[in-house]
């Protein structure tokens, strides 16, 4: 397979692809689309380690998301230290911190995300962190855990906080929101970061940009979010297709030859 390009977050091993997984994923890898799998929960975690084990141009990463961090136990430190050992499983996510739906109360959270940073940390593996309407608590964590390998995921906060996380040395990834109508913001914060900064991701199943907005989404539309990116930085996609797969694979530490 060869790559041209890094949907930096996407779930695949979701039950949203149970009935043609084979068929989307080869849409992807004949586009050159590589992709990064996230689980959120420990069953989708245990799921994205077991899918990657057998492709090529796509890792893995586990993780208890904030929706679901009631559910975290002082064993799953452990659990998560053994599947980081499996092949292709190269970090911790999705985590972080979504005072937005609160399905698990903000304490619960704030505990859980400071788990599996310093996890992390401690590993020395890089995160790929869920920030939604919870900016001052998620920077307060960033900083009392010091951990310098990571990117916010869907970016979609303040210029101010994306400075923050710039200057500890963190990456944004930006999804379709970057096509939305409404998402002007986003792309004036787009045109401001650095193009050594900036990954792309789909967040497939959800999140396609336009025109499939409301659709199920998939890696191969990352390239749309590519575009979107291109225009905003006044140059190629093809260019943004490039730097984006060099900081995804710089972030991850992937391995070898990607040309
Ligand atoms: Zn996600």
């Amino acid at each position: 397979m060869m790559l041209r390009i890094m949907d930096s977050h996407c779930h695949l091993q979701d039950a949203a692809f149970d009935d043609d997984r084979p068929v989307v994923w080869d849409r992807a890898c004949k586009a050159g689309v590589g992709a990064v799998v996230p689980g959120y929960t420990l069953a989708t975690s245990e799921a994205a380690v077991a899918w990657v084990r057998a492709q090529e141009g796509a890792w893995a990463l586990v993780g208890l998301h904030p929706h679901d961090a009631r559910d975290w136990q002082p064993d799953h430190r452990a659990l998560l230290t053994e599947w980081l050992r499996q092949p292709r499983v190269v970090g911790i996510g999705e985590i972080g911190l979504d005072y937005h739906y609160q399905h698990s109360p903000p304490e619960v959270q704030q505990r859980v995300f400071w788990e599996q940073l310093s996890l992390a940390r401690d590993l020395n593996v890089p995160v790929s962190v869920h920030m939604r309407e919870a900016e001052e608590d998620t920077w307060r964590i960033l900083r009392e855990v010091g951990h310098t390998r990571g990117v916010i995921h869907s970016f979609t906060g303040s210029w101010a906080f994306a400075q923050r996380v710039l200057d500890l040395g963190w990456y944004l990834s930006f999804s379709g929101i970057v096509s939305f109508k409404n998402a002007q913001d986003l792309r004036d914060i787009v045109a401001k970061v650095p193009p050594d900064r900036i990954l792309v991701e789909t967040d497939a199943p959800y999140l396609s940009p336009v025109p499939w907005r409301g659709q199920r989404n998939e890696p191969v539309r990352v390239i749309r979010v590519a575009e979107i990116i291109a225009a905003q930085k006044s140059c190629h996609t093809e260019e943004v297709f490039s730097f984006t797969m060099s900081n995804t694979f710089e972030l991850f530490s992937l391995p070898g030859d990607r040309n």
